[in-house]
């Protein structure tokens, strides 16, 4: 099962576009891995600087490297930034190599980021970024600071702006990640009444509702790789016990 292969993880990797995005992409289940031993990372690629109404985009970066550093504690991650620029989040092989350089260096089993089918170009760009930093990270050929590193698992999380096409392949429980994700996302101003979407509203309930499904409190859902992404990765399944040869 993907879940069993989540949780026996040592090392995570959430890529999210913008600091909240890999809070609730992945937020409940890094919580529950951190807890049971595994480091996980969270990069975002940018600070999403450019989404306040009054505050210039340097003091609201300022404002929300200081509130991920305080929900990655309140989940018990570490936390990356690109430092790259809101709105304009470059869709390129350099900015993918800067993907590709962190993944060979923190080495996770399993990485996360957004489903490519979002309105929002930036999430869009995440998505190819992270898909295309794996595929460089695993080539051998492709000199960089850190050895090449090939994830086991490519996974695609659930994110209200990415919801053209998502399929929620697999659901994962989270009950135990609950109360620390709430907790987290509440460092955010953007969680407290500056959007006026109701972001902890949404995705409380949506946990809820795939918890439903799961058959547990919360449970979060993701997307899976395609069979010819992971078989250009080398992500094959290992084969039927019958059909080992001796
Ligand atoms: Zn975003």
């Amino acid at each position: 099962m993907i879940e069993d292969k989540v949780y026996a993880a040592r090392s995570i990797l959430v890529v999210g576009a913008h600091a909240f995005d890999a809070e609730v992409i992945a937020g409940p289940l890094a919580a529950v891995a951190a807890n049971r031993g595994a480091t996980v990372t969270f990069l975002h690629l940018t600070m999403g600087e450019q989404g306040h109404p009054c505050l210039i985009p340097d003091h609201y970066c300022a404002q929300k490297e200081k509130e991920a550093a305080k929900a990655a504690q309140r989940l018990g991650i570490d936390v990356r930034n690109l430092g790259l620029r809101d709105a304009f989040l470059p869709n390129d092989d350099e900015t993918a190599l800067k993907v590709c350089d962190v993944i060979r260096e923190l080495k996770p089993e399993v990485v996360i980021t957004h489903w490519h089918g979002s309105w929002h170009k930036d999430h869009r760009a995440a998505a190819e970024l992270t898909r295309t930093g794996f595929f460089f990270a695993a080539l051998p050929t492709l000199k960089r600071s850190h050895d090449a590193h090939t994830p086991q698992l490519l996974l695609f999380g659930e994110n209200w702006e990415d919801d053209d096409g998502f399929k929620p392949e697999h659901l994962i429980d989270v009950t135990d990640g609950f109360e620390a994700w709430s907790a987290a996302v509440h460092e955010y101003e953007l969680a407290r009444g500056l959007s006026s979407f109701p972001y902890v509203d949404y995705y409380s309930a949506l946990y809820r509702l795939r918890g439903c499904l799961r058959g547990t409190r919360y449970a979060q859902a993701f997307a899976a790789a395609s069979h010819s992404w992971n078989a250009g990765a080398g992500l094959f399944a290992p084969p039927a016990a019958g059909n080992r040869k001796p």
